[in-house]
């Protein structure tokens, strides 16, 4: 503590990301990256863009990676606004579209940055607690203080459950609430999940969030991008001409695109953690291992005779990391990523080590 920190900076308590250790030789399963590589084009974009241009600014509206996005999901550029990862553009629509006088929603058990934007900009938070299930319940949001709230946010499928929503109940709670903002955060949408950015062109509050960190590979490059009536995407770019005017640089505006545009790339990679997912399963089921049905790039796991932080530990001492939330509900479960198969064949060796 300063004294010259602000009243704010004094009050906040900030996100505490999954660790990035700078050891070799670990297997790495606790930040939900892509075991893969990016796409073989959005390096070679990046490479040609590493020239003597880097002197100038990009451009401040990344139109052409706006374009590339909006011609993937069959929509305008005037529906798309980009930023320096999802977070970056969570964070402006929780400051230009959730802060109202009413509380906004979100799940206890969820994606822990949005309680920590809500500590930040002084936004007023209910939790809707999930189900026994870790499932969602659409009705507990409508009912929520009478239907009436500042906003609803949560993953789909949420984080760090992996569970689902269908298409249907997304519409559902879109028919039901009318009269604020529903986002939906669709970080992990690509590991097998319909998506709401279907439904954009029919409900003028609801704004879709993406990522490239994720199911694209490119958390390194840092790019995540939102989709939703014009309306509510000038909304995020007043917010953002009033804090930062250049947030895709140019290697990131280059990756970001060719990325975009290698549809057949991601399909691959989403593919085969899908399929390395349905294997970890059945593995962890037979060790005794209770396993939430997932829908991302990460398993939320646990096993009724074994204690999730002592297990946790001890695959740190094999060199393998996963995430561990010491938090109500959920501190007896550990969030695994989605590795290679051979990643994984050694999670699972160290694990029947460890239980047996
Ligand atoms: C990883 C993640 C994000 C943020 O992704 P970035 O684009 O890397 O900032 C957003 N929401 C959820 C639920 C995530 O898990």
């Amino acid at each position: 503590m300063s004294r010259f920190w602000s009243n704010t900076v004094k009050g906040l308590t900030p996100y505490v990301p999954g660790e990035q250790p700078k050891l070799s030789q670990l297997i790495k399963l606790n930040t939900n990256e892509s075991p893969y590589g990016p796409s073989p084009k959005a390096l070679a974009a990046i490479a040609s863009a590493n020239t003597d241009a880097l002197r100038l600014y990009p451009d401040p509206n990344s139109d052409a990676l706006k374009q590339a996005i909006a011609k993937v999901h069959g929509l305008n550029p005037q529906q798309i606004f980009v930023g320096n990862g999802s977070d970056e553009v969570l964070a402006h629509a929780f400051l230009g579209l959730l802060k109202h006088d009413a509380p906004i929603l979100f799940p206890d058990i969820t994606y822990s940055f949005y309680p920590v934007y809500c500590n930040l900009y002084d936004i007023a938070f209910e939790n809707v607690p999930l189900n026994e299930d870790f499932s969602i319940s659409i009705d507990a949001y409508l009912n929520k203080n009478g239907g009436k709230n500042g906003g609803i946010i949560f993953p789909n499928p949420n984080a760090p459950t992996g569970r689902a929503l269908s298409l249907k109940n997304i519409k559902d709670l879109l028919d039901g609430n009318k009269n604020s903002v529903v986002v939906i955060d669709e970080a992990y949408v690509d590991f097998g999940t319909e998506s709401a950015v279907s439904l954009v062109n029919q409900y003028d509050n609801l704004l879709v969030t993406h990522t490239l960190s994720k199911s694209y590979a490119l958390a390194g490059l840092r790019v995540g991008y939102a989709v939703g009536h014009p309306e509510l995407i000038e909304g995020l770019e007043r917010v953002k001409n009033s804090f930062n005017s250049y947030p895709i640089d140019k290697l990131a505006m280059a990756g970001a695109i060719a990325a975009v545009e290698d549809q057949a790339y991601l399909q691959k990679i989403s593919q085969a953690v899908i399929q390395t997912r349905t294997e970890l399963v059945k593995s962890l089921d037979q060790l005794g291992f209770e396993t939430i049905p997932s829908s991302a790039n990460f398993i939320f796991t646990k096993h009724p005779q074994h204690d999730a932080s002592k297990i946790a530990t001890s695959l740190r001492d094999k060199h393998i990391i996963v995430r561990y939330f010491k938090m109500p509900r959920i501190d007896q479960h550990l969030r695994i990523t989605i590795g290679t198969d051979e990643q994984c064949a050694k999670l699972i060796e160290a694990l029947k080590e460890i239980i047996n």
